[in-house]
């Protein structure tokens, strides 16, 4: 199993997870006509965490946590577009890249992906720095997710 990710959305996302660090990014990697490109998310999990510490006891330097209506919106309009949900990603700051039973947890609903094609992309940060980066994908078999190969792609790539 492959999951090709094109040059620019490679840089994009390292680009956002440094500039998140020392908190985690998430956001999605999008295919559509013919070029492959990165919406970010918001991560809400410092408001959450801020507002009730008790339900959300992980701050967002170890958890992500995406507005579920800006998601939806995204959701929405990848279907309207005709477009396909390639990844999400999301970082470790100062973890490394693998992929944790919060993951697996935020992924799945009773045990299933909600979105079981999509593949999941970790980014691991040291000090700020990318460390590593692992590419994950839904193994209806085993009910888990595992490694896959992660191949960078250089054409296709779209300039917005
Ligand atoms: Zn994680």
């Amino acid at each position: 199993m492959t999951c090709v990710i094109h040059k620019n959305c490679l840089d994009e996302i390292f680009r956002h997870a440094q500039e998140a660090y020392p908190e985690e990014c998430c956001g999605i990697i999008i295919d559509g006509s013919g070029c492959q490109f990165v919406r970010r998310f918001q991560n809400i999990q410092n408001l959450l965490h801020e507002e009730d510490p008790l339900r959300y006891p992980f701050s967002a330097s170890i958890a992500y946590t995406v507005d579920r209506a800006e998601a939806e919106r995204a959701f929405t309009s990848i279907k309207e577009n005709g477009q396909i949900l390639t990844a999400f990603y999301h970082s470790h700051p100062d973890h490394p890249a693998l992929f944790s039973e919060e993951d697996k947890a935020a992924q799945t609903v009773f045990g299933e992906p909600e979105f079981p094609n999509t593949a999941q992309i970790v980014i691991a940060l040291c000090g700020g720095a990318i460390s590593g980066i692992k590419c994950f994908k839904w193994q209806p078999m085993t009910k888990e997710f595992s490694e896959c190969r992660l191949k960078v792609g250089v054409i296709g790539d779209c300039k917005s």
